[in-house]
């Protein structure tokens, strides 16, 4: 810290980068033995550097690498006199990249919609079960994914640990172990709208989707489907 004590009065924008250095992370849980925090911690949350910026933090263990050069090089653009100061969320985040929830960008969501569950690793299905954290965890690592847009944790069959968050890893513990917050959430989708959307929509698939119009049929007389809306 007497790095930061000597740099940050200098410093025209502080930006702290990956879960450790944003809000503590690992080191600082529970039994916090060494007294580690975040930056915002250590400088205060309303600390503003030379040039009249927040602490910028850009949380994730590890953080995605292209959110970090897209808010740094957003930063530059800022303080050349090009862009204006990055919005920035409660918890001093990029909000353009931190608005929605890994469960709002993630490809399994609609199997949570149907109350479909992995209950082991390997499927394909929502793993909710399996101590999922996604609803509750805003990180854009699922529609950005990890290199040239490929991973993305749930997405390809991890958890979400909510690895981005400011009350991890504490909060969110234990990892891998469904809790009852997220088994109440899921409920309703099981035995009330779930079964009964699944259903209507593999109906509307087999009766309608997955069948061609009338007139895409050989014949003696040219059947086109146009109606006039005169008659
Ligand atoms: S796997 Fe997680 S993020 Fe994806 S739909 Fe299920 S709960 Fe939501
Ligand atoms: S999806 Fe969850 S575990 Fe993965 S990087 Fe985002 S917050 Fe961390």
């Amino acid at each position: 810290n007497e790095w930061v004590d000597r740099l940050a009065p200098k410093a025209a924008a502080v930006v702290a980068v990956g879960t450790c250095a944003t809000y503590g992370g690992i080191p600082a849980m529970k039994n916090n033995p060494t007294g580690a925090m975040g930056l915002p911690d250590y400088l205060g949350w309303d600390w503003k550097s030379a040039a009249g910026l927040p602490v910028v933090c850009i949380p994730g263990c590890p953080a995605q690498p292209d959110n970090m050069t897209e808010t740094l090089l957003y930063l530059v653009l800022h303080l050349a006199g090009l862009a204006p100061a990055p919005e920035l969320d409660e918890a001093l985040r990029p909000k353009w990249l931190f608005e929605r929830t890994v469960h709002e960008g993630c490809n399994r969501a609609a199997y949570y919609e149907h109350g479909d569950f992995d209950r082991e690793y390997g499927g394909h299905k929502c793993l909710v079960k399996l101590g999922c954290e996604g609803p509750v965890v805003k990180c854009n690592v699922p529609i950005r994914g990890w290199v040239n847009g490929l991973g993305g944790c749930p997405n390809v069959g991890g958890i979400c640990m909510a690895c981005t968050m400011p009350g991890f890893p504490d909060k969110y513990m234990p990892f891998m172990g469904e809790d009852w917050k997220s088994n109440a959430s899921t409920i309703p989708a099981r035995f009330l709208y779930g079964p009964v959307i699944k259903y209507l929509r593999n109906w509307e698939i087999r009766h309608s989707g997955d069948r061609e119009p009338a007139w895409r049929r050989p014949g003696a007389q040219l059947r086109t489907g146009y109606r006039p809306h005169w008659r």
